[in-house]
């Protein structure tokens, strides 16, 4: 890699994925994220809590899903694939039909009609994908798609496709090369559950590592440090709370508004192992939460992202989350994936005046 230029995760981390030497990276210089440190949250800063925000928003389509989309598309390529398929609540398919634009294949994507933000549709639209919208939810999609991928000679390119965690688990190792230790608390968003497994894979890995090599302080476990996971849902969409899967989910985060997650063995696994926990929060909360990180720290992220930060904000409050730890809350997707909730849901007035100086000195002083 040219030391210089950043060029993608496939070239940062070729080492720790399974793909062939040979294959060649299809990336659009997804990863590198910036791991962004809380400033003015009191009830945080309180506690003497350091709270940082994984900012996936800032990958190329907007959201972490490009980490496993480029290695899955690097590798369906590799095979000499020449179509991707996936269901998708809206950010699968922006970043498959993006991918796909960049590989020169097709991507076919199936929507759930009328429950994708208008940000994550227009990325579909514009990157040339196939798009067919269902009648049915997300769950429908997932099912469908697996029935016809048995037939038909496409690649699966949603998170149940290894290749996907495998690109995902990448940023657990740039938290970890970051803040130099892995953190006390990991605290994440959960809809089919890939991602949460996907971190917990990157975190072990390390602590294996670790403890091969003896380079860093290992606890009396045998094994270094990994944070817990905290894997935190909608309370309409909250199969890991109820214990089984839900058949209408409803969630205005609409990119977890998903009842049958597909990594549910895996996602329960890394929260038994890591001593976590799954918690559920409303609709109202998880849009208070993404309008006090976008008027407090300038961070602008979409209401799915922000049900993490409203774990941890609850559970922080309730000492479930210890004086003094160190947390880190993934933001899964930009904030402008989806314009119309977060207008719709801002109570900010709009202030007409007239086009002349002394009207905009007023409402300058007026407001200051
Ligand atoms: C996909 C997605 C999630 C859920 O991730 P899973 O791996 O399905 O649990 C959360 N937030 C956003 C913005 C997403 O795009």
């Amino acid at each position: 890699m040219d030391k210089e230029h950043y060029t993608g995760l496939i070239d940062r981390y070729r080492s720790i994925l399974p793909l062939a030497e040979d294959s060649q990276a299809i990336s659009l210089c997804e990863g590198n994220t910036p791991l962004v440190l809380c400033r003015n949250l009191e009830q945080v800063n309180r506690k003497g809590i350091k709270l940082y925000l994984k900012y996936e928003g800032l990958n190329p389509t907007g959201s972490f899903k490009d980490r496993g989309m480029t290695v899955a598309v690097t590798q369906a390529v590799y095979e000499g694939s020449r179509a991707i398929l996936c269901a998708s609540t809206g950010n699968t398919s922006a970043s498959a039909a993006a991918y796909a634009a960049r590989a020169g294949i097709r991507a076919f994507v199936l929507i759930p009609e009328g429950n994708i933000a208008m940000g994550k549709l227009a990325q579909a639209m514009m990157h040339g994908a196939i798009i067919l919208q269902i009648r049915g939810n997300f769950d429908d999609g997932m099912r469908l798609v697996k029935e016809v991928a048995e037939k038909a000679p496409v690649n699966i390119v949603n998170s149940i496709n290894p290749y996907r965690l495998q690109g995902q688990k990448t940023a657990a190792y740039e938290i970890v090369e970051a803040l130099g230790c892995a953190p006390d608390f990991h605290c994440i968003p959960v809809g089919n559950a890939g991602n949460i497994s996907a971190y917990w894979m990157g975190y072990s890995e390390l602590a294996e590592d670790v403890h091969n090599q003896g380079t860093r302080a290992v606890t009396a476990s045998g094994l270094a440090a990994r944070p817990r996971m905290l894997g935190y849902q909608a309370a309409g969409a909250a199969p890991f709370i109820s214990g089984k899967p839900v058949e209408k989910p409803e969630t205005v985060a609409t990119a977890i508004r998903i009842g049958h997650p597909q990594s549910w063995d895996l996602a329960q696994a890394a929260v038994k192992e890591s001593s976590g926990w799954f918690n559920a929060f409303s609709d109202e909360e998880i849009l208070a939460t993404q309008k006090l990180l976008t008027a407090n720290e300038g961070i602008f992220c979409e209401p799915a992202s922000a049900t993490s930060v409203t774990g941890a904000l609850h559970d922080i409050e309730h000492g479930k989350i210890s004086e003094g730890s160190t947390v880190v809350c993934t933001l899964t997707g930009h904030g402008l994936k989806d314009p119309d909730i977060a207008i719709r849901q801002s109570s900010t007035e709009l202030i007409n005046i007239d086009a002349e100086l002394d009207s905009v000195k007023r409402a300058i002083l007026e407001n200051l």
